[in-house]
């Protein structure tokens, strides 16, 4: 018999067929519990497959007797309730670092979006403005080269960031819990200084309890009036009611944003604000990502019923 395996994402076709044919897959369900329940399939799941912001319930957790791993698909698990896994001795996996690259690249496309201005020129030669007598002005920018780059979280994604910033000439310097053994870039003790420092802010550190609101009003009016911040992690990091305040009022200039708190829906609260530059999360959203995605994922799976060591376990200690 092929083990049970529920799904809470819509997995690609080839993936999909992959996990078909070595399992049986369940799901996605709208409400999982409900369903398994009625279909007498609760007890009979082995492992989970779900996102960060999709997440695995305590509630639900406790309804699968029999499950033993849980894979997020993506980086981020900030919405799997670890504190259960770890007590019933249930494993973790993500894809740590293999969409970081292409989050790096959207790091700056945001980066070049807001600090040159890209989307107002386009828009300036679409309102057909450029060859309007007098020339209607456009307000000049600071650029990225000589610029100073502040990263919050160097990890997978931090790091290549930095080295494609450092590529543009930027100067860069960042914040962590630890400062790192193994980079010579200048460390901040907070994020207040870095933001001080900086005249380009990027958010990229994982959401936890201790990180939720930590881009604060207080760290946007560090950042001034003629600085940038940009957010490729989590939403929820940044205190969103104080973003959108900062941006109205010129606490900093602009802001380049691929995750928003409460997103979906919450983006369209950024609609009628001209110095934000928008993308729907799709930081991770290449196909070479994708596919190291998939293969972490079907690899993990594999390792975990061939009673193996798992290729990206999450440390939960
Ligand atoms: P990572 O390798 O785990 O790096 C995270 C960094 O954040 C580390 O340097 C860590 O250093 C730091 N950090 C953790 N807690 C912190 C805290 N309380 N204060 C300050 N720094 C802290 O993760 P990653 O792969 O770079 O990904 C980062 C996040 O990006 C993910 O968690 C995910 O939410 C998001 N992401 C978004 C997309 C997208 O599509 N937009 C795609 C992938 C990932 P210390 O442990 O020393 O503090």
């Amino acid at each position: 018999m092929k083990p049970v395996v529920l799904t809470q994402i819509v997995p690609g076709k080839a993936v999909a067929a992959q996990l078909r044919e070595r399992y049986t897959l369940l799901g996605p369900y709208r409400n999982a519990a409900e369903q398994l329940e009625a279909d007498g399939q609760l007890d009979q799941v082995r492992a989970v497959i779900t996102t960060g912001g999709g997440g695995l319930s305590r509630e639900l957790i406790e309804r699968m007797p029999q499950l033993g791993l849980v894979c997020a698909y993506g980086v981020g698990y900030e919405k799997v309730d670890v504190t259960a896994l770890k007590e019933r001795g249930i494993a973790l996996t993500n894809g740590r670092a293999g969409n970081a690259s292409c989050v790096a690249d959207l790091a700056m496309a945001l980066l070049l979006a807001v600090g040159r201005d890209v989307l107002v020129g386009d828009r300036y030669i679409r309102e057909g403005r450029w060859h309007r007598v007098p020339a209607a002005g456009l307000e000049f920018v600071p650029g990225l080269g000589g610029a100073r780059l502040g990263i919050l979280g160097l990890g997978d994604i931090g790091l290549r960031a930095a080295t494609r910033a450092l590529a543009f000439e930027m100067e860069v310097g960042y914040h962590s819990r630890t400062r790192r053994a193994d980079s010579a870039l200048p460390y901040f003790d907070d994020v207040r200084s870095l933001a001080e420092w900086s005249d380009y802010l990027l958010v990229a550190c994982p959401l936890t309890p201790a990180t939720r609101g930590m881009v604060n009003r207080e760290v946007l009016e560090a950042l001034g009036p003629a600085g940038f911040l940009v957010n490729i992690a989590r939403g929820a990091i940044v205190d969103q009611a104080a973003l959108i305040q900062a941006l109205m009022s010129g606490t900093i200039a602009a802001a380049g944003l691929d995750v928003f708190d409460g997103e979906p829906r919450s983006a369209d609260e950024f609609k009628d604000i001209p110095n934000v530059v928008l993308t729907p999360h799709l930081g991770g959203c290449t196909r070479v990502a994708l596919a190291n995605i998939d293969r972490m994922l079907l690899e993990n799976l594999q390792c975990f019923f061939a009673g193996a060591p798992l290729v990206t376990p999450v440390n939960l200690s």
